[in-house]
């Protein structure tokens, strides 16, 4: 087998955040730089399938010590795709330009990735590569065996896993949680050094201008902005609160009715109060429903709620679009979040999800019916499925957003008239920013889960059947075995969560189970406590996991990184546990307990029982 890594120095983000400057832009040279820690894990899981493994970085000529890493660590050769024309790449130009370079080195079984990049963390370039190159995608794998013309992955899902078929050649995005990466050794150290590495322009790659670089991209970065997160007070107990009183307030806060935090709704009042006014012409805001055991998901409502308030600003209707087997009922229900029409594909072979037979009904229906937007959640489906259909259509697509707006952008004198801004967090969590698509349509993006409440609000929800004519190479997926626990599908939409952090060991794992319990919360986690093994990923709260907007958050023994805040910010009332009074957490809290998880935790879950 004959595979290519494909990585990318990074600035190194867990070393610090990286320094905005006074116009918004990042001060990349205030940080040092690193191999994206996804791709070692991609590097990895290459060196134990094929026989000859080449690393392939897009970058500057320094970006050149990330390949003699891969050397190092055993890949045969490297190639630096460099070139002026490459700079300012979105993932769209930077899909290009890789699959340009992967035709030039000739045949290759396998395409493989980390998931997401630490600066950019957006996911998008492998299936971009995998639409590109007309290859069959899998995003996500943490296992890959070799079937000779196939390999079979398993990929993580929320709350569970699926494990899929995958002729070769194909593109696989690996996960962090399999193929723990080697070390290198004196001899591969001393053989990367004296290796050549190869280098190849624009012009070797027969690549032209229009197809890379700043320019060429279709998605804008209009601003950037550091995150304001903190919380003015945190009341600890022994300082004016007994942990009696604050028992009695998290009942309080429990019982409160309602079903998500406040902090939800205002967000999206302030943003339908910056919205255009007066709309000069129409746009379409579809919406790409998925379906949770044969009904509307919440992520779903969600999106469908908030596409309500956007075409306010673009002057269109609200479309879902649905696509399954079986589901012509449920997808009705999305007449009742707003959508004034339901496209409907109803097909066996849309059951279960394969990427590549949605991205051909969706790509083809809005070729045909032309929208202005196109919402994804940002599930595993959403992450998986966007980008290839980004790709397909020439468009740009922002990852992972936290807010959206329709708002007037101005660049170069040109105003573009009642543009999707659209919020996510970026370089780690530490800053946000709002990209824009100004020429290109659909404007595209993934949502992170969580963001909006889902207000029933009727729209006319009249059905269209969408056609559905899919070819063989539209099926080349199979999927042999899909495994969910119902029950974890739904941690962004719990009204209390418990979450235990890596202050926590697998003797007081129970604890934070125990409380959760006693208080009726889901459980979920810090990536610490994922690395140490504690909680299975599909729990992860953070930048790289889920946000969650509950009503209350119960942080166990959890330090209050960036990357962990950005996913519970929007919790109502937030209680943090910890035994270092110094702990970020409690400038994230609104009540604090210093001290041991191992006694806090049993004395508080004793406070709530006394109280009933
Ligand atoms: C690109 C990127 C993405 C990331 N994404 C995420 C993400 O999605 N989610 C996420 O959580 N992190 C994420 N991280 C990691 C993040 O930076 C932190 O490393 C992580 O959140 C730390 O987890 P933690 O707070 O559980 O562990 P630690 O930082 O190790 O903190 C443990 C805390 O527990 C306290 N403690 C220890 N023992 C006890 C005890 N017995 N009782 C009470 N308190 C105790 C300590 O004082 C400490 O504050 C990301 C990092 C990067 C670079």
């Amino acid at each position: 087998m004959r595979a290519v890594v494909l990585m990318k120095q990074v600035p190194d983000l867990r070393a610090g955040s990286v320094g905005l400057r006074e116009d918004g832009t990042i001060d990349r040279a205030s940080a040092s730089t690193t191999t994206n820690p996804a791709d070692l894990h991609a590097l990895e899981a290459g060196l134990q399938l094929a026989e000859e493994v080449w690393a392939m970085s897009m970058g500057p000529p320094q970006a050149e010590s990330t390949l003699r890493e891969a050397l190092s660590l055993g890949a045969d050769g490297g190639v630096l795709l460099c070139d002026r024309v490459f700079a300012g790449s979105d993932t769209w130009a930077t899909a290009n330009v890789l699959a340009a370079g992967i035709r030039h080195l000739g045949e290759i079984d396998l395409v493989l990735c980390g998931t997401s990049a630490l600066d950019g963390e957006t996911g998008q370039v492998g299936p971009q590569v995998a639409e590109r190159l007309g290859l069959p995608q899998a995003t996500g794998c943490e296992a890959i065996e070799d079937r000779d013309d196939s390999v079979e992955v398993r990929r993580i899902v929320e709350g569970g896993f699926e494990r899929l078929a995958v002729p070769l050649p194909a593109v696989l995005t690996v996960a962090e949680t399999g193929f723990q990466p080697r070390y290198a050794t004196l001899p591969g150290r001393r053989r990367a050094a004296a290796a050549e590495v190869t280098v190849w322009t624009a012009a070797d790659i027969g690549l032209g201008s229009e197809l890379a670089g700043l320019e060429a991209s279709p998605t804008k970065v209009a601003h950037m902005r550091p995150v304001p997160v903190a919380r003015t007070t945190c009341r600890v107990v022994g300082e004016g609160i007994s942990l009696e009183e604050l028992a009695a307030e998290i009942i309080a806060v429990v019982r409160g009715g309602g079903t998500r935090s406040d902090k939800v709704l205002q967000a999206e009042e302030q943003t339908g109060a910056m919205q255009s006014a007066a709309p000069s012409h129409g746009g379409d805001i579809w919406v790409v429903c998925e379906f949770v055991d044969g009904e509307l998901g919440v992520p779903s409502r969600e999106l469908l709620s908030k596409a309500l308030d956007l075409a306010r600003g673009t002057g269109g209707r609200v479309v879902a679009a649905c696509l399954g087997a079986g589901i012509a009922a449920a997808a009705r229900s999305a007449g009742e979040f707003g959508a004034d029409e339901v496209l409907v594909a109803d097909d066996v072979l849309l059951d279960p999800y394969r990427c590549e037979p949605f991205a051909r009904v969706l790509t083809d229906a809005i070729r045909g019916r032309r929208p202005d937007v196109v919402l994804f959640s940002a599930t595993t489906t959403g992450r998986d499925l966007a980008p290839r259909m980004a790709a397909a259509l020439d468009t740009g697509l922002a990852a992972d957003c936290t807010d959206l707006r329709v708002a007037d952008w101005q660049r170069r004198g040109e105003t573009y008239r009642h543009l999707l801004h659209q919020e996510r967090p970026a370089m780690s969590g530490s800053v946000v920013a709002t990209c824009v698509c100004p020429e290109s349509r659909p404007q595209m993006a993934t949502v992170r889960p969580g963001m909006f409440s889902p207000l029933p609000r009727p729209g006319r929800g009249e059905v269209t059947a969408l056609h559905v004519e899919l070819g063989p190479s539209d099926l080349r997926v199979e999927v042999l075995e899909r495994s969910v626990q119902r029950g974890e599908v739904a941690l962004a939409d719990a009204d209390v969560v418990v979450a235990g952090g890596a202050g926590c060991d697998s003797a007081s794992w129970h604890l934070v189970e125990d409380l959760a319990a006693a208080i009726g919360g889901r459980v979920a986690a810090s990536r610490g406590a994922v690395e140490a093994g504690l909680a299975p990923r599909s729990v992860q709260v953070g930048q790289t996991g889920s946000s969650v907007a509950p009503r209350l958050y119960v942080a166990c023994g959890i330090s209050g990184a960036l990357q962990h805040v950005v996913g519970m910010r929007r919790a109502g009332t937030v209680v943090a546990v910890n035994r270092d009074a110094d702990a970020p957490i409690f400038s994230f809290a609104d009540y604090g307990i210093v001290g041991d998880v191992r006694d806090v935790l049993p004395r508080l879950a004793g406070s709530l029982e006394a109280l009933g």
